[in-house]
């Protein structure tokens, strides 16, 4: 993976600042959204809250208008609004959300010419054990990734740590979608999974300035993931158990990182 280390782009320090204040307005989505999350409320709700709240910022909202080779229109919404077994990439519709579900929104935002990017999977009203499990570990998994983040370390090292943590709770590790460099757009080198495997794939070396969105998602049975429906969107699980998402984008310092979706 030499070629794509040469590849990544670093940020300066006032590039990094930049970052951040796209960074504050995704956190603000996702608190505001957060709030909001309760039986009855729907996902189309909660979606034109965002723009509101991305307007209002004077930002542009990074997913809408987005087109995939495998979709059939491009992306209509500002945030992506995935419910239960939905992974990533669900449409905000009409359907109010009920007791039980969990839900994960996930918000792009670029200001001033640079991008934030960040998720968080909500409870609706009180969910079983086995879910909130599901939720806790996921959140737990990006937080290691964030503790464990040095310059002059391998990301595979970090990886690793991530996997082992999803799976020692016998939760699965999503293969076919994965974190992403970001910067002045919202997707740059280099790939980021939240696994290892043996080709090496997606490692490199964190260096001060590079800029990560990083974004475990993981499933409460198996990994694999299908797509749900004609749209060419929607991910869900194939045995259609749930699926958890939490991210954000931070930046790797000379002492260690910088998260820039917290709020700060
Ligand atoms: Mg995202
Ligand atoms: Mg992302």
């Amino acid at each position: 993976m030499v070629a794509a280390t040469a590849r990544i782009v670093l940020k300066s320090a006032r590039e990094i600042e930049l970052m951040r204040a796209a960074g504050r307005v995704v956190h603000r989505v996702l608190e505001e959204l957060g709030r909001m999350v309760r039986p009855g409320v729907t996902t189309a709700e909660l979606d034109a809250r965002a723009e509101e709240i991305v307007r209002e910022s004077g930002g542009i909202a990074l997913f809408k208008g987005v087109r995939h080779p495998q979709a059939r229109f491009p992306f209509p919404a500002c945030i992506c609004a995935s419910v239960n077994e939905e992974v990533v990439h669900g449409i905000p519709k009409d359907r109010p959300l009920r007791p039980g579900d969990i839900i994960s929104v996930d918000c792009g935002v670029r200001l001033k010419g640079y991008c934030g990017d960040a998720a968080r999977t909500f409870p609706v009203g009180a969910v079983s054990p086995d879910v909130q499990r599901l939720l806790d570990v996921t959140r737990e998994v990006l937080a290691i990734a964030i503790r464990e983040i040095q310059p002059g370390r391998r990301w595979r090292e970090v990886a690793r740590l991530m996997q082992r943590r999803a799976e020692e709770d016998g939760f699965g590790v999503v293969r076919e979608f994965c974190g992403h460099g970001i910067g002045q757009q919202m997707h740059e080198l280099p790939n980021v999974p939240n696994y290892v495997d043996r080709q090496r794939n997606g490692d490199f070396e964190l260096r001060p300035g590079t800029t990560l969105a990083v974004e475990p998602m993981v499933t409460a049975g198996r990994a694999d993931v299908v797509l749900a429906d004609d749209s060419g969107w929607t991910v869900v699980t194939r045995d259609r158990s749930r699926a958890a998402h939490f991210e954000d984008t931070v930046a790797v310092t000379e002492s260690g990182v910088d998260v820039l979706t917290d709020g700060r």
